[in-house]
């Protein structure tokens, strides 16, 4: 069994702390790996390493540590294939799926290469008689990232391709679901060109997160995962003096007008329902039809969508449309809200549970899931279930749909399918969600918008990537500066004692 390691100060370290997790493949169910669970001791000396190496690339300038990023994204390009791979391998997402996880990643790299623009300051050439002020962007130092399992390339490259670009080091826990394509990351960007220290990866669990929140040297965390953890990393890190920025759970919703085009919507909800067996936090998991009929066609036009669907391994190439779910916890999870939902009173128009496919029973795969006439005091409705199941919540009027969407916790992101544009115009200004489609079922923003949803998704306020994650990963200094006359008033031509 393969033993994976840390990646500190430039090596391949073992961990020493006796502690392991499972990474399994998640369509075979087999254990393929074994991941260290970093303690204490092993966190803190990634960060001495990381403290002692970033004044020198914080003094780096701009232009050099950008060209850094400019070939990352070649090295990107270049192992493209084998990245998908390994995140496949660990993940179960379709391999499109996972070339796309690191495609967007690699977009943030793209964008950082304009740190040089991004990082400069400002200038009031005489604030008053003869005073300047300026104001200038810092690195802030050590800072530090906690990723989720469902985008384990995306998300670590969200995070330290602008703390980087900005000068800092960071170190890096990724989900111990699937680490490898995280230490992957870190080696490829020293080949092009980070000095060693700068990104660093430790792997690990609550103990290895609580190290990062109580070290007193990281300045900043940056969080992505489930609203519970996400609440608790802000917490204490906000209470330790830290700058914090966490992003949790979701329950889109996307609404379907009347007069929306029902194919168009129904593929849309095909998508983004299953796409990455619904773990995404972009999924749609709500759909919510306005009016009965609506409703009813739109069911009918889910329903041999969804019977459709092809659930398999990554290794059956383009020929499946979403793979297995991550372990089976995360399965068993999925089919109890699955089961209470059909004991609240839900219709599930599509059963998934009895899914199985030969050849991997012990893999992790969950059937596509329809539920019809959910109401709003149904488990399946206020969780988030992560998992290859829509349900569906009928709406009255457009006004019910929109306080539907409006009165849940989470507030990532919503759509809305209407060919109506005041609607659509009314709907992106009312609802308080923070990303919104329009005709566009998930609507994630391209690198140099920013990425962040509104109420129980996110803690802390500036949004990930884009001009925000610039702000994030720096302090701003502010110089107010007066020169008094000198010798352009004339020389000195006395011999007088200095006063
Ligand atoms: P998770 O919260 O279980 O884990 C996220 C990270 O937190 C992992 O690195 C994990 O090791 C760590 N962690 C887990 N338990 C912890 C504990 N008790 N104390 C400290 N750290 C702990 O989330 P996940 O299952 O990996 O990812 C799925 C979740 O992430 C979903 O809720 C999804 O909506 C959310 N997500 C949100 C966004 C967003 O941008 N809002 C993006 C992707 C995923």
């Amino acid at each position: 069994m393969q033993e994976l390691t840390h990646y500190i100060g430039g090596e391949h370290v073992k961990g020493t702390s006796g502690r392991f997790a499972d990474v399994f493949n998640p369509a075979t169910g087999e254990v393929q790996a074994r991941v260290p669970l970093a303690s204490k001791e092993e966190m803190a000396k990634a960060v001495a390493i990381a403290a002692a190496a970033q004044p020198a690339w914080a003094a780096t300038n701009p232009q050099r540590r950008a060209r850094v990023m400019m070939k990352y994204v070649e090295l990107l390009n270049r192992d493209m294939d084998k990245l998908a791979e390994a995140l496949s391998r660990e993940h179960g997402k379709t391999l499109p799926d996972a070339a796309g996880d690191v495609q967007r990643g690699l977009e943030v790299i793209e964008y950082c290469i304009g740190a040089p623009q991004l990082l400069k300051g400002e200038y009031t050439d005489g604030a008053g008689p003869g005073i300047d002020m300026y104001s200038m962007r810092q690195a802030l130092g050590v800072t530090a990232g906690i990723t989720p399992f469902n985008f384990p390339a995306m998300i670590p490259m969200w995070m330290f391709g602008p703390a980087l670009a900005c000068g800092n080091a960071f170190i890096l826990k990724p989900s111990e679901r699937d680490p490898s394509v995280p230490l992957m990351l870190a080696e490829l960007m020293e080949e092009a060109g980070l000095p060693k220290g700068i990104l660093q990866v430790v792997n690990g669990d609550k103990e290895a997160v609580d190290a990062i929140l109580y070290d007193e040297t990281i300045q900043s965390v940056g969080f992505v995962g489930s609203t519970p953890i996400a609440e608790y990393i802000y917490g204490t890190g906000c209470a330790q003096g830290k700058r914090v920025q966490c992003f949790g759970g979701a329950k889109n919703h996307m609404i379907i007008m009347p007069d929306a085009d029902l194919d168009q919507a129904a593929d849309a909800l095909i998508g983004a329902g299953y796409g990455a067996a619904g773990e995404r936090c972009m999924a749609i998991s709500v759909a919510v039809p306005v009016g009965e009929e609506t409703a009813d066609k739109l069911i009918e036009k889910l329903v041999p969508r969804i019977e459709k669907l092809k659930v398999g391994p990554y290794t059956s190439g383009n020929d499946v449309d979403y793979g297995p779910v991550v372990t089976a916890a995360a399965k068993q999870n999925i089919l109890g809200l699955v089961q209470t939902g059909v004991d609240q009173g839900a219709e599930l128009v599509v059963d998934g549970r009895d899914f199985a496919l030969q050849g991997y029973e012990d893999g992790f795969f969950v059937g596509p899931h329809l539920f019809d006439r959910v109401s709003p005091d149904m488990d399946i409705y206020k969780k988030e279930i992560f998992g290859p199941v829509l349900c569906t919540v009928r709406a009255g009027s457009y006004e019910e749909a929109l306080k539907l969407a409006m009165d849940h916790e989470y507030g990532n992101g919503t759509a809305i399918f209407t060919r109506d544009g005041d609607s659509a115009r009314d709907f992106a200004n009312r609802i308080n969600v923070g990303m919104i489609g329009i005709n566009v079922p998930i609507p994630v923003p391209l690198a140099y918008h920013t990425f962040g949803g509104w109420k129980k998704s996110v803690f802390g306020d500036l949004n990930q990537h884009g001009p925000d994650a610039f702000k994030f990963y720096t302090r701003t200094k502010t110089v107010t500066s007066r020169w008094p006359s000198g010798i352009k008033d004339g020389g000195e031509f006395n011999f007088k004692p200095m006063d």
